[in-house]
């Protein structure tokens, strides 16, 4: 590893290959998760799952005892945007819009990665505010490269939010209190990842550098409101907010989605 102040760490070939495993669990993880959610299940039921898939593995829910965070996802109800605390009494519901957030720590390193899923069926806004942020990730991911700016990725997360509001006639709010950041032997490293900005800002990305690229967006205002549980985000007008993240490797080849089952460079 070698990282000079201000700079993205960057990582050997081998521990990237490292990075992919954990990466790799978090996706079996979050599909296990995924494949479980639907009307009448807790979210602490699928914490649960999760810590389960993740302690199987012999690996670590990194979320657990983050700063206290008292489970091994965050899970996100409809207005909460992040840090959504799962629990027994929280049963999800016939078109609840959930964000699972997961991080597991593998032999040292790091994987995190978030998906919105539909409870049930849900609202085609829902869907479509989902599928926004989605693809505001994808554009993120695809900015990733080698010989760029961190700001790059910023321009094309804002860039394609822009593009859904346009597309769906509706005024997504794009959150920028909270971002995406550098990833390895810790889940949070620098640099802080804004969610929008200008291009052609910031270090120099090179191969070796990981980063969580984690758009948000809500159906109403950008702004959020932090509960008195000290850690659920949730929309200041109460309107429905989703989120996506990845962890991404840049390679000589392009943008290597570690937290994705099939992606490879
Ligand atoms: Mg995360
Ligand atoms: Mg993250």
């Amino acid at each position: 590893m070698v990282k000079a102040r201000n700079a993205i760490e960057v990582k050997s070939a081998g521990e990237l290959q490292a990075m992919r495993a954990a990466g790799l669990l978090v996706a079996r993880t979050l599909a296990a998760v995924t494949e479980a959610a639907r009307p009448g299940v807790s979210t602490g039921e699928l914490d649960e799952l999760a810590e389960q898939t993740i302690c199987d593995a012999g690996a670590i829910p990194s979320f657990k005892g983050y700063h206290d965070f008292p489970a091994s996802i965050c899970a996100s109800v409809n207005q909460q945007v992040v840090h959504g605390i799962p629990a027994a009494s929280q049963v999800l519901a016939e078109g609840n819009l959930l964000s699972v957030d997961c991080g597991a720590i593998l032999d040292g390193w790091h994987g995190d990665s978030a998906v919105t899923l539909a409870i049930g069926e849900v609202s085609p806004a829902d869907q479509a505010l989902s599928d926004a942020t989605r693809s505001a990730m994808v554009a993120g991911i695809e900015a990733a490269k080698a010989g760029g700016r961190l700001t790059d990725i910023s321009h094309a997360v804002q860039t394609a939010a822009e593009r859904a509001c346009e597309a769906d006639g509706v005024d997504y709010g794009l959150i920028i209190e909270y971002g995406g950041h550098g990833i390895g032997r810790a889940m949070h490293m620098d640099p802080f990842l804004p969610n929008a900005g200008k291009p052609g800002k910031g270090p120099r990305l090179r191969p070796g550098m990981a980063l969580a690229i984690e758009p948000m967006l809500t159906a109403g205002s950008a702004e959020t409101v932090e509960l008195d549980d000290g850690w659920t985000v949730v929309t200041a007008d109460g309107s429905r907010a989703a989120h996506w993240e990845h962890t991404v490797a840049i390679t000589d080849d392009g943008p290597w989605i570690l937290t994705a089952p099939d992606a490879n460079p």
